[in-house]
């Protein structure tokens, strides 16, 4: 035996191999695309077969056994366009053009002997079979191009396959031309269909260990990625994510994920951008109590078949085979990872268990995100506990001491009045009364503003005002200790805002530089507008503000680290509810500072304010 006798061996054996093969599958399995697989490469062993028998019994077969070989060689790209129509989609007019293709050489090959066949129809067969060849290769490439994972590998073999024997029908008329170089042409043909052969129980027919093996480095890829999935920054993103990598994993058509409503008692699936699906998509039902209740990934090869309720929508949607895998942690059942393809053959049962490790890291990383949210929320819960602690603590202290004092002077004076009834009045201590009674009134006050702030209700009357002489009223008002008060004015400043709030704004920078001054420090205030915008500053040099609490001093309730109840009472309101007021004038304000050597208040408000704030 030869080598060119040993490889046509090996091919034919290859051949008959692949057929027992793929009809073992449809046999156990049937479906279309099972079937058409196993026909094209019983066809190609009857050929063999045949080549065998009439070498073995050295008989020269025929006219009916050469059309009737002949004919199962012209069904190659019949049945090669039916493969490709399981794959993708194929117009009517080309299946419909094959076949009358084939009908038409089978004719020829019967009704005329091979001896008085003119070369035309030679011509017409050849053209048959290269013509569709070409196209199905050309589409089989396309396919793979339009695809990923698995599904791109599977066609890009079947193309390879394709190409394969194309080539080899092309090399049948330089077989006949060039009958010097015979030899190394029939070795090369022989490859080729070796080649084809190969290529087409890859694509058509992959074991089980190459699917694994074409899968291995999306389902690599995916499994690393998965890790940083719980960080990302909402559910619909992560439910997104991990449906692509499923669905590039698998070489499916599409992923989506189900999750389990508990009041609903229902699944609610994402589409592709991760947004809950409305109507849900047909499976939803069926998939419940298919995996849901029973716990089990499911595989079905056609869906319409096993759920016929939905055939409709399975047809418009193009759904035909459909995978799902329960997302489950311990008892808790979160919900499924479904996949579905438009073509049969694209995945089968031996991706239930890939799928089900994809659930269980979905499971995973649900589950990772749920106790990520619940700790945020139990922070959240504790921050605000912490902060009504604090602001009933400070409220309650902050009255505390004037209405003590209150008290102890208005009993003071009782008991004075009662023991001399005609003294006259101790108009000190009425005036320590006025001044314990206005600090309550503005803690009240600063209390119900925030309130206000908060709840949105702050109104503003507004009108002209000068804030130069606003700014000369609030400074004759605050009660000044050792500290000194420099005032630098510009000439009348006059803007429409609200004159309560402004003067509440200007006295709130000014008693804070005063009370955060304990020494006899120079207070400065300042007045001028650039163009339309106005500018206030009130620039001390206290105690200053650490450069951590900078950021947080307007915040509600805080406090800077260096300040204590003991020597400077406050609730940390006052800038909360200035921010508030110069905000709501469309302005802004802020703080510099060094600690030990003082601050700078600065409030600005644009030209714009009267709009905005209206
Ligand atoms: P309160 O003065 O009642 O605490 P504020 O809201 O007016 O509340 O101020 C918040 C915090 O900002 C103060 O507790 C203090 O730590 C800091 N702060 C405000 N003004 C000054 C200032 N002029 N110098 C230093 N620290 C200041």
């Amino acid at each position: 035996m030869d080598a060119d006798q040993f490889l046509q061996l090996i091919t034919q054996v290859l051949y008959v191999t692949i057929f027992v093969l793929t009809a073992r599958h449809a046999w156990h399995r049937p479906d279309r695309a099972r079937l058409h697989i196993a026909i094209l490469f019983g066809m190609l062993s009857l050929i063999i077969a045949q080549q065998w028998a009439t070498s073995l019994l050295h008989v020269t077969p025929g006219h009916f056994f050469k059309a009737l070989s002949g004919s199962l060689m012209m069904g190659l790209p019949y049945l090669l366009m039916r493969l490709l129509s399981d794959y993708t989609t194929v117009t009517r007019y080309l299946l419909r053009a094959a076949s009358l293709g084939l009908a038409l050489s089978v004719i020829l090959l019967f009704a005329i002997e091979e001896n008085v066949r003119p070369p035309w129809i030679l011509g017409f067969l050849v053209l048959y079979l290269v013509g569709f060849g070409l196209y199905v290769g050309y589409a089989f490439v396309h396919e793979a191009r339009h695809s990923s994972g698995v599904t791109a590998r599977r066609m890009e073999a079947v193309a390879i396959g394709t190409t394969c024997i194309g080539l080899l029908i092309l090399m049948v008329p330089f077989q006949l031309g060039f009958p010097r170089w015979s030899t190394s042409l029939t070795l090369l043909s022989r490859l080729l269909g070796l080649a084809s052969g190969i290529a087409y129980f890859l694509g058509f027919a992959p074991p089980a260990w190459l699917r694994r093996a074409w899968q291995e480095p999306d389902l690599r890829a995916l499994l690393v990625k998965i890790t940083s999935f719980p960080w990302l920054p909402d559910t619909g993103t992560i439910i997104q994510a991990l449906q692509r990598g499923t669905a590039v994993t698998t070489g499916a058509a599409a992923a989506s994920i189900g999750l389990w409503n508990e009041t609903e008692q229902s699944l609610v699936f994402h589409g592709p951008d991760g947004i809950p699906l409305s109507p849900p998509p047909p499976f939803a039902h069926f998939l419940t109590t298919q995996v849901l209740a029973a716990q089990k990934p499911f595989f079905s090869a056609n869906a319409s078949h096993d759920d016929p309720q939905h055939t409709p929508e399975y047809r418009d949607q193009h759904i035909v085979a459909l995978l799902a895998a329960p997302i489950t942690t311990g008892e808790r059942r979160i919900g499924l990872l479904a996949i579905y393809t438009s073509r049969a053959p694209i995945f089968a049962e031996d991706d239930l268990s890939l799928v089900q490790l994809v659930a269980d890291q979905a499971a995973m990383i649900f589950e990772n995100r749920r106790l990520m949210e619940e700790a945020t929320r139990v922070r959240a819960r504790e921050e605000t506990a912490r902060l009504k602690d604090d602001f009933l603590s400070a409220a309650a202290h902050d009255l505390k001491t004037p209405l003590t004092g209150l008290i102890t002077q208005i009993e003071v004076l009782e008991r004075k009045a009662l023991r001399k009834p005609d003294a006259p009045v101790d108009i000190n201590a009425v005036h320590r009364l006025q001044s314990s009674a206005r600090r309550l009134s503005t803690l009240v006050l600063e209390l119900l503003d925030v309130g206000r702030l908060e709840s949105g209700r702050f109104v503003m009357n507004l009108e002209p005002i000068d804030l130069s002489q606003v700014l000369e009223e609030c400074c004759a008002a605050v009660p000044l200790g050792q500290q000194r008060l420099q005032l630098e004015l510009a000439e009348p400043v006059v803007r429409t805002l609200d004159r309560t709030r402004i003067k509440q704004v200007m006295s709130n920078l000014i008693e804070n530089a005063i009370k955060y001054s304990p020494g006899d420090d120079l207070i400065q205030v300042r007045l001028w507008h650039e163009d339309l915008t106005v500018h206030f500053t009130v620039t001390d040099s206290g105690i200053g503000i650490p450069p951590g609490d900078l950021p947080s001093i307007f915040d509600r309730f805080h406090r800077a680290s260096n300040v204590d109840d003991r020597r400077f009472a406050g609730m940390g309101l006052g800038l909360y509810i200035c921010r508030g007021i110069v905000e709501q004038h469309g302005g802004r304000i802020w703080a510099t500072s060094t600690v030990g050597r003082g601050s700078t208040f600065h409030v600005m408000i644009p030209a714009a304010s009267t709009e905005t704030a209206t």
